[in-house]
């Protein structure tokens, strides 16, 4: 079942990495290079040329600053404000470079600016014992942790370093824009306080990555807070939107292209989460360890790149199930096993 046979695409072009659409007179769409298979981030700047509001910002790459620069010159733009979504490195890692070099102002949720300071912090440290325990857990052999080992840190690296300070932004405040009202709405699951941006008179959502037309967003586990539910989160959030927007509102996405068709796929994502449930549900009629289910959860092979990922979002659904009492889980020679309760 693709998703692409289900939703329309109304908007033909598709701006070139480093370059930029105009959809109409309140917004522009921005597209960004991005160094991995996903290959790029959609960008939103709102209003007029000459005092633009930007909605994410771009990873902080030495590409990313280059296609920026050329891009405020070729057509006189001018960002006084940045507004992120959520805290991952596509989104949020420019926002400091623009308050720096631009000073812009720079607004997003409490929880993911704490968040996001705190994960940058831990570049250069060495990795906790509670991280390498959480991974052990999981079922991550020597070789994998070694190698995760390695690759600590890589967040900070590709955030230019934040401000000091931000303004909060928090479900249902109302952000004016060029004369458009633009409502946060919270979504979790992907982060723990990840704002969308609904404008009713222009009947556009701004997503991020609370709701994108093709791929499923990354709803997991990290060894900060073992035992979260993220999953059901999600599900809750997916519902909220559901209630929350219009079946006709245009979908402006961080990864893909715009799109309509928000209560299908919001719909589709929720049955996604919940049929994965239950095949997990099924497959724990033997103890399995979270590394174990990969082949219940992914169609993709899952190798030393997406371990981490897919170790995150095995464990969430296993959490998930735990929490809707469906299963249950003990520690054996420092290793968690799962089966149904
Ligand atoms: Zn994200
Ligand atoms: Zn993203």
């Amino acid at each position: 079942m693709s998703a692409d046979n289900r939703l329309e695409f109304p908007i033909e072009t598709v701006p070139k990495s480093g370059s930029s659409y105009v959809i109409n007179e309140h917004v522009r769409w921005v597209r960004m290079p991005l160094p991995m298979s996903l290959n790029h981030i959609n960008l939103w700047a709102l209003g007029s040329n000459d005092n633009l509001t930007l909605v994410d910002t771009g990873m902080h790459l030495d590409d990313t600053k280059t296609a920026w620069t050329a891009l405020l010159t070729s057509e006189n733009l001018s960002i006084n404000d940045v507004i992120v979504t959520h805290m991952h490195p596509d989104h949020i890692g420019m926002a400091g470079w623009f308050v720096k070099n631009h000073k812009t102002s720079f607004s997003m949720s409490r929880t993911d600016y704490l968040q996001c300071r705190m994960l940058s912090a831990d570049t250069g440290d060495d990795v906790p014992n509670d991280a390498i325990d959480f991974y052990t857990q999981a079922g991550m052999t020597l070789a994998q942790i070694d190698s995760y080992i390695k690759r600590f840190g890589f967040f900070g690296s590709i955030i230019h370093p934040l401000p000091h300070s931000y303004n909060r932004l928090k479900d249902g405040d109302i952000t004016t824009i060029n004369g458009m009202e633009w409502q946060a709405v919270e979504g979790r699951g992907h982060t723990m306080e990840h704002l969308c941006f609904f404008s009713k008179e222009l009947n556009m959502f701004i997503s991020g990555d609370q709701l994108l037309p093709t791929i499923s967003s990354h709803v997991g586990i990290f060894p900060t807070e073992p035992e979260a539910n993220p999953v059901e989160d999600w599900i809750a959030s997916c519902h909220k939107l559901i209630s929350v927007l219009p079946e006709d509102v245009l979908v402006l996405p961080a990864h893909g292209r715009p799109f309509l068709g928000a209560h299908k796929r919001l719909n589709a994502l929720i049955q996604h989460h919940e049929v994965s449930l239950q095949k997990l549900y099924d497959a724990l009629s033997e103890p399995k360890r979270s590394v174990d289910v990969f082949n219940v959860l992914f169609k993709r092979e899952i190798d030393d790149s997406n371990l981490i990922m897919a170790t995150g979002e095995s464990l969430g659904h296993l959490n998930c199930l735990i929490k809707r009492g469906l299963a249950n889980k003990h520690i054996a020679e420092g290793v968690c096993w799962y089966e149904q309760a």
